[in-house]
């Protein structure tokens, strides 16, 4: 049985970067019918926020990443490590530091300053008296000879020397365990069997092996993957625009288009580039996860989100686009008809945030036209033509798009306009603007009252500007 976790320190938002991990943890799982767990780091306590664990969890759901176990907090189990930590001292691979941190610091500075790599001298490696009144830290007894081996299944095979390895501070002074031993003692008592993880813990990886062979546990597989960097080939940054999964969410993006745009940062297969959530499970393996680091393209992320809000359901866009029309001030009542007002953006949108603004003018309590398609639209003879549309619209009380095209063709005829003139005139006088959906789909959604109030306007715009 598989089992994968994703671990992040509730130090912030879920950043991309995380929510790829996240992702392909839970992408690995489901493939292999495993268990994805969710464990929350929280030991750093002056860095561990509960506002960033909620920020977590709630980026997780909009993304539909689903957890099988926890939020296990590592903040809520110090028994389980300072019993691991007191095996190790019983059978002698820890022991007793009493080394005054000042003065390892001195010394660390030291070998700064020659170019030397920092390690820990080994005074107390081999003492055996305990000292009961002194204070101490304790320190995992490390090999000093040989080498430990890193199979990794995106890495290939990475090889450390033991030598370069120090001997590892498990537990601080003030008796609180330790970020590598706590990531092991976790892994191995949640029975995690693959370790998923950015290849920022690459170098952690021989410490953590070391320490799962000090007890006799099994290797779990690990699989290192590459950082993502932003378009100028740096670490992905807030320089590089917004990081966090929430950011996205409320600029209006998809969570499907999301979750296709990060699982192709690093992971590919041939050169399809849209997957359903059941196809990515179907198809996602560690094999085809690439060596090098994946480019954040917001264009691409855009070209997939407009791909996804089209092919959405006009019903469930109108629900999502909600909260967007409210931001921006509008208060969306029964008297529109959002299904159809989104049935008319949709094409048009890469965002919600896009389509919201694009809806502005459905909402608005008076239109600003714009001056050159006033000019140019509402003419004196378009008021005449207003005229008839108003009776008609409030003699059959339907904005129905069929019978309005078959009122556009007659008018047509009976007045010798072209239809771009028709349906220009009428597309300022309901829109202010001369580019929208099209004029049958606005006035349906506008429905009855809107248009024949936004034609009176125009008729009475049209007389005071005497053209
Ligand atoms: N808590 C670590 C992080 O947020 C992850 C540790 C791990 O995956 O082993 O980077």
């Amino acid at each position: 049985m598989i089992r994968t976790r994703f671990a992040p320190s509730p130090t912030g938002h879920l950043h991309i970067g995380s929510a790829r991990t996240a992702l392909f943890n839970w992408l690995f799982a489901r493939h292999h019918r495993g268990v994805f767990i969710l464990r929350i780091e929280d030991t750093d306590q002056a860095r561990s926020t509960e506002e960033s664990t909620r920020a977590i969890l709630e980026s997780m759901k909009w993304m539909g990443l689903d957890w099988d176990e926890g939020p296990y907090f590592q903040s809520r189990r110090t028994a389980i490590y300072r019993e691991h930590v007191d095996k190790l001292l019983g059978e002698g691979k820890a022991y007793r530091c009493y080394c005054d941190p000042d003065h390892l610091e001195e010394l660390r500075k030291q070998a700064l300053a020659r170019g030397d790599k920092p390690k820990y001298p080994g005074t107390c490696r081999d003492l055996t008296d305990v000292h009961p009144d002194r204070p101490f830290a304790i320190r995992f007894k490390a090999p000093r000879e040989g080498r430990t081996d890193v199979h990794d299944l995106i890495k290939g095979h990475v090889v450390f020397d033991n030598a370069e390895l120090d001997d590892l501070v498990i537990c601080r002074r003030d008796g609180t365990p330790t970020y590598n031993f706590v990531v092991v003692v976790d892994d191995v008592t949640m029975g995690i069997t693959h370790i998923i993880r950015g290849d920022d813990h690459l170098n952690n990886t021989p410490r953590q092996i070391l320490l799962y062979q000090a007890f006799n546990y099994p290797l779990p597989a690990f699989a290192h993957m590459s950082l993502t960097l932003g378009t100028d080939r740096a670490r992905l940054s807030k320089r590089h625009g917004a990081t966090s999964v929430m950011a996205y969410r409320e600029m209006g993006y998809l969570p499907e288009a999301l979750n296709n745009f990060i699982v192709r940062l690093g992971w590919s297969c041939g050169d399809q580039e849209i997957f359903s959530t059941a196809e990515l499970i179907d198809k996602f393996s560690l094999e085809h996860v690439g060596k090098s680091a994946g480019v954040f393209n917001v264009d691409k992320l855009n070209w997939l989100n407009a791909h996804y809000i089209k092919q959405e359901s006009d019903e469930r866009m109108a629900q999502m686009l909600v909260p967007f029309l409210q931001k921006k001030g509008y208060a969306p009542d029964g008297s529109l008809d959002l299904v159809k007002v989104v049935r008319g953006l949709k094409e048009r949108s890469k965002t919600l945030e896009e389509m919201a603004e694009k809806a502005s003018f459905y909402f608005k309590d008076t239109l600003t036209y714009n001056p050159d398609a006033a000019a140019k639209f509402l003419t004196a003879p378009m008021a005449d033509v207003f005229a008839e549309m108003i009776h008609h619209v409030e003699s059959t009380g339907a904005t129905d798009e069929n019978e309005l095209e078959a009122v556009f063709k007659r008018m047509q005829v009976e007045r010798g306009l072209s239809l771009k003139q028709l349906a220009q005139g009428h597309r300022v006088a309901l829109t202010g603007e001369t580019a929208s959906p099209g004029i049958y789909e606005v006035m349906a959604a506008l429905g009855k009252e809107k248009v024949v109030r936004r034609l009176r306007e125009a008729m009475a715009f049209i007389k005071s500007a005497g053209t």
